[in-house]
């Protein structure tokens, strides 16, 4: 008999973007007239930068040709953009990460999703509440969560994030082996400094832990004392793994790409207490599983990195921070608190309600579509995630008759 792996139905079966589209539709077949303004799904709107469009057009003539074809990669990326990546991403910010130390490939969900395969499956994991779904769910699957009761799974232990500690959690009372972190944060929008990050990074060294550190982000920091990158601390390089994707600096949601860096120092022990280095074994993973980024991409992306590409990413990402200001300096004339949106493209606001009463309140009064809170955790509870990817006219529009609906 075929069996399943039974971890899967423990799953909490996540209804919240398909309980959002329905309200939506009802909403469209109540009111036909009224167009609806999404500030919702974290998805980017604007086209790709001109330099990255070049270079993928280039790539893809070069594919045309018998001198340019290009058939299988290297499965850990081409050369030419994991050595742009090391210099402009983390030499240039004086972070020592080496281009042998880049896996590219086709997305930081899938990489967050599937580095965990890599330990033990009696890990003790740390997971932020709330929370980008993907490092919860997965740990589910991989059968290291147990039960699932009274809003919770039994063997996780939750880093709350709340307005008590500026929703940057403090370190656990217990051991842990395994450390989620994601700054700026997905949904709450806040981030960390080099002092709190450095605190974990002590933790991590002091109890031979490992941090897993999503920085997709980071292209959002215009705060100058921010760190983009983990290994901007001192002694992250032997604890952490940080995962990177051009999916939200540069518009490459629907193109693919992103990377994560396993430096070399970075270890885990087996069951004797020998240590391994983990560089080793997720590249023999990445191999095993995975048959690189397509050339074309990988040459859009190494186009970030031109002196054009940057100026346009920039460019890109400061029209998304000017709607974010925008929808913060609109939730401060309502009277609403709120954290993030300046190093962020996200506005976490305190409703001072239950979640879906705020959505619903801003869906039916002003036919504006945010998300709520508690689908991230418990801890989200109260709050909305309003997001600033979409046009100037839009998230104006939006703002106005949000003021006009609760004013
Ligand atoms: C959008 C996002 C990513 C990027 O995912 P891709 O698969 O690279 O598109 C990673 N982490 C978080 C928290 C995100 O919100």
């Amino acid at each position: 008999m075929i069996q399943i792996n039974d971890h899967y139905l423990k799953l909490q079966a996540s209804y919240l973007f398909s309980d959002i589209a329905k309200k939506v539709a009802a909403f469209q077949e109540n009111n036909p007239d009224k167009d609806v303004i999404k500030l919702g799904i974290g998805d980017v709107t604007n086209p790709l930068p001109a330099a990255c469009i070049k270079a993928f057009h280039a790539a893809v003539d070069e594919m045309a040709t018998t001198s340019g074809f290009h058939g299988y990669g290297p499965e850990q990326g081409y050369e030419f953009l994991r050595k742009a990546i090391a210099d402009h991403d983390f030499q240039a910010r004086g972070a020592e990460v080496a281009a042998d130390e880049i896996f590219v490939s086709d997305g930081a969900k899938c990489d967050t999703g599937n580095i965990q395969e890599i330990f033990s499956t009696a890990c003790r994991i740390a997971i932020p509440d709330p929370v980008y779904p993907v490092y919860l769910d997965t740990n589910v699957m991989a059968g290291r969560t147990g039960e699932y009761s009274d809003g919770r799974y039994q063997g996780i232990v939750y880093l709350d994030s709340t307005r008590e500690n500026n929703f940057v959690p403090e370190l656990p009372n217990e051991s842990v082996d395994l450390i989620y972190l994601c700054f700026p944060n997905n949904p709450t929008g806040s981030t960390a400094t080099k002092e709190q990050l450095k605190v974990w990074v002590d933790y991590a060294r002091a109890h031979k832990a490992l941090i897993l550190f999503d920085a997709a982000y980071e292209a959002f920091i215009r705060d100058e004392t921010l760190p983009h990158s983990i290994y901007e601390i001192e002694g992250a390089r032997e604890v952490a793994i940080e995962f990177r994707s051009y999916s939200k600096s540069a518009g490459f949601t629907g193109t693919r790409c992103a990377y994560t860096v396993v430096p070399k120092e970075c270890v885990a022990y087996d069951a004797a207490g020998n240590a391994h280095s983990l560089h080793a074994l997720w590249n023999r993973r990445h191999c095993t599983k995975f048959n690189g980024v397509s050339y074309p991409v990988q040459k859009a992306a190494e186009a970030v990195y031109s002196e054009e590409g940057k100026a346009q990413c920039k460019a890109l990402i400061d029209g998304y921070l000017e709607n974010a200001k925008i929808i913060g300096a609109a939730m401060t004339e309502l009277g609403f608190t709120y954290v993030g949106g300046d190093n962020s493209p996200y506005i976490w606001v305190w409703g001072d309600r239950d979640s879906w009463d705020f959505f619903d309140l801003l869906l039916n009064k002003a036919g504006v579509v945010c998300t709520p809170g508690a689908g991230f955790g418990k801890c989200g509870q109260g709050y909305i995630r309003i997001s600033a990817f979409n046009s100037r006219e839009n998230v104006e529009k939006a703002m106005e008759r949000i003021r006009t609906a609760l004013s």
